[in-house]
């Protein structure tokens, strides 16, 4: 809207034109379903009752998975933000109600001895290979980074799996659009990924959440 009765210009109109509306960026459509936090759990084939399709979270740490978590299902404080000791190897289960959201642990810790990285070999492998209620995987990498080798072992595992993947790039607010998008493709190449197959997100912005959100669905069957 704009001021009117005032500042008229020879022709008679405003001296402002009015305001260009920028489109809010649409919120997760998970925002409007409530959430549970189920629990965490040691064991990769744990039963979460009721069997309901899941879809699984699995990032190097530091890549912004619990900031993305929260910032889909709109509670800022849900998943636990980077790294609580001792909670490093446990799945998180979230309900919302049609459908579970599973945090699997952040990997690629530095100081990650042989044991602690088998052990999570292990727990991956299991997850992905034998969880018959697993819908789809979100695998989150920065979209500043080269794929690191832990990331590489982790998309051997998730190629191996044959789940349906989907990559969301974090942190996109940190590149200029047009470097974003540049990286976007570079990634997806170097991944083995198809283009739709890869996401730009940022929790600060907020970009790309809402389609993450809405792929969501879509894998668990597209209802809520
Ligand atoms: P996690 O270990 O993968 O769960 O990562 P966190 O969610 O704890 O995030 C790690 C760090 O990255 C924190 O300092 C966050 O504030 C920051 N971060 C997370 N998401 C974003 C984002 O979209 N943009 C920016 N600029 N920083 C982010």
């Amino acid at each position: 809207m704009t001021k009117r009765g005032n500042g008229g210009t020879a022709e008679g109109g405003s001296r402002h034109p009015p305001p260009f509306r920028r489109s809010a960026v649409p919120p997760s459509p998970l925002h409007e379903l409530p959430v549970e936090f189920v629990g965490s759990f040691p064991d990769p084939l744990v039963r979460l009752e009721p069997a309901l399709p899941e879809v699984a979270f699995i990032g190097r740490s530091n890549v912004g998975k619990s900031t993305l978590l929260n910032a889909l299902v709109g509670r800022p404080g849900l998943a636990r933000v980077s790294g609580t000791p001792g909670k490093t190897t446990l799945l998180n289960a979230f309900r919302l109600p049609a459908f579970y959201l599973v945090d699997l642990p952040g990997y690629g810790f530095a100081r990650a001895g042989k044991a602690a990285r088998a052990g999570y070999r292990k727990l991956v492998t299991r997850y992905l290979g034998e969880r018959p209620t697993l819908a789809g995987v979100v695998w989150l990498l920065d979209v500043r980074h080269d794929p690191s080798k832990d990331d590489l072992e982790v998309q051997r595992l998730l190629v191996e799996s044959g789940r349906p993947v989907l990559a969301a790039l974090t942190k996109a607010d940190k590149l200029t659009r047009t470097a974003a998008l540049v990286r976007a493709r570079d990634l997806a190449a170097a991944l083995g990924l198809h283009e739709d197959q890869v996401q730009l997100t940022s929790s600060k912005s907020r970009q790309g959440i809402g389609e993450l959100g809405l792929s969501i669905l879509a894998t668990v069957g597209g209802h809520a």
